[in-house]
């Protein structure tokens, strides 16, 4: 339709790029207490007090973080506690947890290096909107360059075609403009060189230019372009706080929010013009590298196929210490965090039987279910003697993972309340040696579930 649509009215794809929606202006003496150096909120940076919301998450100190899986050289599940003592946050067993992560040290570097603003990555600037009632800053200023890459937007997603296609304009030569100019604008090209390498917009510019994009990237071996930041802050969305399910129960740990995070980590498809490469989530990442800092551990430099080169096979750092090293108090590091409710909660009666499938970290918002329970049970047993619990519903739990001794997350936590169902999708297995999932176990399981969902819903 846009071709057709383009043709007719006499328009170009992209040329929203055309006209700024803000100014930017680079600023000499700025009071240094002033300028945003990644705090999210006034408040932050004030140091006011205020309601803890997602305008002004709580930095929320780390009072545990440690691994669940075992087969540590393969994949990570974090799990972390914050405490949210004093900070005002409450919630319920169900709600969501949102964490603000940064982006990464090695597409911050990447990025100031593209577009050549290395050398001045901590220059204060000011941001305007042009008109305000079409676009706000979208983040605090004044503020750097470099803060702006790093914690304010979201640098680390693959590139859009949309912004590939209003930089091409600016490409420092006739080549890179061509090639960017024809990612921008034939899809399946895109694609093939962006899309399925899973490409971020600083490697898609040093992809253009022909600069190796596997190495650490730095002045000298990144061509810079001469990309109006304007540009930059209008087409490159706000990184966003990453939202996982609590897998605590308030009835049980009031002052802190549990979370069980996997992290994120797949190979991209190779293409013509790129090697297959790690890719790393940006949240899931922040936490692995706090609960590494919070253990005083190193990343273990990861190593695809044998050829790939350190810089795009290490994990990730991130600057976990924050805006002035708010984020690290005697060595106790901080994440910013705020609580989002939910309406995913377990029925007020008691009698109403539950049916629980979380395989993997779909567990997570069960664990806080069970904690709700097991509070909820100790004290009718309290109230009510030994009998209280005897006309309340089944609590069944259907888990499943790949193997016992690998990541079977909170396997003494199953030890202590005898969460029968549970399956191993990778031994043991089938007799005819296929592997069994959690359909298999509710399967076998029929009669009962049938008899929970049939006649039992209501009571
Ligand atoms: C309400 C809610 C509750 C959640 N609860 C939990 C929880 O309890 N535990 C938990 O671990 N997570 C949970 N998540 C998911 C979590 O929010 C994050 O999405 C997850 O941690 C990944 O974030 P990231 O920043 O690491 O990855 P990002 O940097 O955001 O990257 C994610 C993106 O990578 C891409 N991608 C992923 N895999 C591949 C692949 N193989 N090939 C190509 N592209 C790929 C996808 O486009 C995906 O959108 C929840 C999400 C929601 C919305």
């Amino acid at each position: 339709m846009w071709e057709e649509f383009s043709r007719v009215m006499g328009v170009r794809e992209g040329a929203g790029g055309d006209s700024a929606d803000f100014t930017v202006t680079e600023l000499n003496n700025v009071d240094s207490n002033k300028v945003y150096l990644g705090e999210l909120s006034a408040r932050a940076l004030n140091k006011t007090k205020g309601i803890h919301d997602t305008k002004n998450p709580f930095p929320a100190p780390i009072q545990t973080a440690r691994e669940l899986f075992t087969d540590l050289h393969d994949r990570n599940c974090v799990h972390v506690e914050f405490n949210v003592e004093g900070s005002g946050l409450t919630y319920q067993h169900g709600d969501h947890v949102g964490i603000w992560p940064s982006n990464p040290d090695i597409e911050v570097a990447r990025l100031l290096c593209a577009l050549g603003l290395y050398d001045k990555r901590d220059t204060v600037i000011g941001i305007e909107s042009l008109d305000p009632a079409l676009a706000k800053v979208p983040f605090p200023v004044p503020t750097t360059y470099a803060t702006v890459l790093r914690h304010y937007i979201d640098i680390s997603t693959v590139a859009g075609r949309q912004i590939l296609n209003i930089l091409a304009r600016f490409s420092p030569n006739p080549v890179a403009a061509s090639e960017l100019s024809k990612i921008g604008s034939d899809k399946e090209y895109y694609s093939l060189v962006v899309g399925k390498p899973c490409l971020k917009l600083g490697e898609v510019l040093q992809l253009v230019t022909g600069d190796d994009i596997s190495g650490v990237p730095s002045t000298s071996t990144v061509t810079p372009w001469n990309i109006p930041f304007d540009v930059i802050v209008s087409a490159v969305p706000r990184l966003q706080a990453r939202y996982y399910s609590i897998s605590s129960s308030p009835k049980i740990h009031p002052q802190s929010i549990h979370v069980t995070c996997v992290v994120l980590k797949y190979q991209s498809e190779s293409s013509p013009k790129t090697n297959a490469k790690w890719v790393f989530g940006v949240g899931s990442n922040y936490l692995l590298d706090l609960r590494m800092a919070t253990h005083g551990e190193k990343a273990p430099p990861m190593v695809a196929n044998g050829d790939a080169k350190p810089a795009s096979v290490s994990n990730p750092t991130y600057a976990i210490a924050g805006p002035r090293n708010a984020y690290a108090v005697d060595s106790i590091y901080k994440a910013p965090i705020h609580v989002r409710r939910s309406t995913f909660r377990l029925p007020t009666n008691p009698k109403i039987p539950i049916l629980m499938v979380g395989p993997g970290t779909g567990v997570a918002p069960f664990r806080g279910f069970v904690q709700e329970r097991v509070a909820l049970a100790r004290k009718a047993l309290e109230k009510n003697g030994p009998d209280a619990l005897e006309t309340w519903g089944q609590f069944l739990l259907y888990y499943g993972c790949r193997a016992e001794n690998e990541d079977f997350l909170y396997k003494r936590t199953q030890g202590q309340i005898r969460l029968t169902h549970c399956v191993f999708s990778i031994w043991p297995r089938k007799p005819d040696g296929s592997k069994i999932y959690v359909q298999d176990l509710m399967w076998e399981d029929r009669e009962n579930i049938a008899k929970i969902v049939g006649e039992q819903k209501e009571v």
